[in-house]
């Protein structure tokens, strides 16, 4: 049986991929050498796709990493010397701590539990923070931080590096670059591609700052340090052999993606996540766990009282797979996506089939 993806990531497809995946077959794709000049060309146009659709300046460079957590530690060899500081409300925003705290730095949080979200007024950058790291949705709880808060917050510290983790809110969320220094999404969720390519976006200041960090003597990392990324970048080229499929892939769903309208995709996002919240609003057993400030439009995360495995069990033989809730909240939660992949009538045949199967 075909069976509906609204898992949140990896997740459906992005309903060209399968025909532009035929296509790089016959143009002979995967077997284009990365110094080639067609794959510069492709470099060229993906960066540009990239650039208008999620309206980057540029101030900022735009790279491809394997994964969100290489573009995770990447960020913090290259801008952080002693002390970063990191949101932490769920699993990948606890591992961009991580990451820092393994890297031997001095790794600040203001952590709340799973599913709450954050008072930006405790959030003290004052004692020497070189960079603050947050998670737009974390997709482990469902919960969104507000652009508001981050770009008050960076009001008030602009010395202070900014990186955004926007993995899967990609592209449904709207970031003004001139407030954000770094920010990065691997293409499996919100970009509906499969996974193994990570965008990683970096302004002037945090490229000055690697190379200051440099000159000082602190590795930046080896062949995926900032410097070397951005010589090859300026190339239309990447360091190692990418993953030129997966670049083809997301230059053809990105021109999609604006031959539809960023705006209209961000309405079908707004509209699906509207009945999706309506329905489980009023479900007699399964209710969203965030509260309605802070939810996610592009996750969706349901109670499911301890009986996730057989929810997903049923939906799955109806033809519909969901996530369950990650590491210690796996039996707790039910995660639904709403990426730009699946279409208003996906989500109403869902919830269709939820409500028949659980009334
Ligand atoms: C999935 C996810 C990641 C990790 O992405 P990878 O591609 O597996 O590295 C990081 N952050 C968030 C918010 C995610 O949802």
């Amino acid at each position: 049986m075909k069976k509906l993806f609204l898992t949140v990531g990896p997740s459906k497809l992005y309903p060209t991929v399968p025909t532009h995946i035929e296509t790089a077959l016959q143009e002979n794709i995967p077997s284009l050498s990365h110094r080639s000049q067609e794959f510069l060309d492709l470099f060229g146009s993906t960066t540009d796709n990239i650039r208008k659709l999620l309206d980057i300046p540029a101030t900022h460079q735009i790279f491809f990493t394997s994964c969100s957590l290489e573009a995770m530690e990447r960020i913090i060899q290259n801008t952080v010397e002693k002390k970063s500081y990191h949101c932490v409300n769920g699993y990948f925003s606890n591992v961009f701590y991580s990451i820092s705290h393994d890297l031997r730095k001095d790794a600040q949080k203001l952590e709340v539990p799973a599913g709450d979200g954050f008072n930006f007024d405790k959030i003290d950058l004052s004692n020497g923070t070189e960079t603050f790291c947050v998670t737009h949705t974390e997709t482990s709880s469902g919960v969104t931080t507000s652009m508001q808060d981050i770009y008050r917050l960076k009001e008030k510290y602009p010395s202070v590096l900014v990186a955004l983790d926007i993995v899967s809110a990609v592209p449904y969320v709207s970031v003004d670059f001139s407030q954000i220094d770094m920010a990065f999404f691997s293409v499996q969720k919100g970009m509906g591609l499969p996974a193994g390519l990570c965008v990683l976006i970096v302004n002037e200041k945090a490229l000055e700052k690697s190379n200051w960090l440099h000159k000082k003597g602190i590795s930046t990392g080896s062949y995926h340090s900032f410097a070397s990324l951005r010589e090859f970048a300026e190339k239309n080229q990447t360091v190692e052999t990418p993953n030129v499929l997966d670049i083809y892939l997301l230059e053809k769903v990105t021109r999609d993606m604006l031959s539809k309208g960023i705006d209209r995709i961000r309405e079908e996002t707004d509209t699906k996540a509207e009945l999706l919240y309506n329905f489980f609003e009023k479900h007699s057993q399964y209710k969203p766990v965030v509260e309605e400030s802070i939810r996610a439009k592009t996750v969706v995360v349901l109670d499911s009282k301890g009986n996730t495995f057989e929810i997903a069990k049923k939906l799955s033989d109806k033809g519909f797979a969901v996530s369950t809730g990650y590491a210690e909240n796996q039996n707790k939660y039910i995660r639904v996506a709403n990426f730009p992949a699946l279409s208003i009538e996906d989500t109403k045949n869902f919830i269709h089939t939820f409500k028949e199967l659980f009334s």
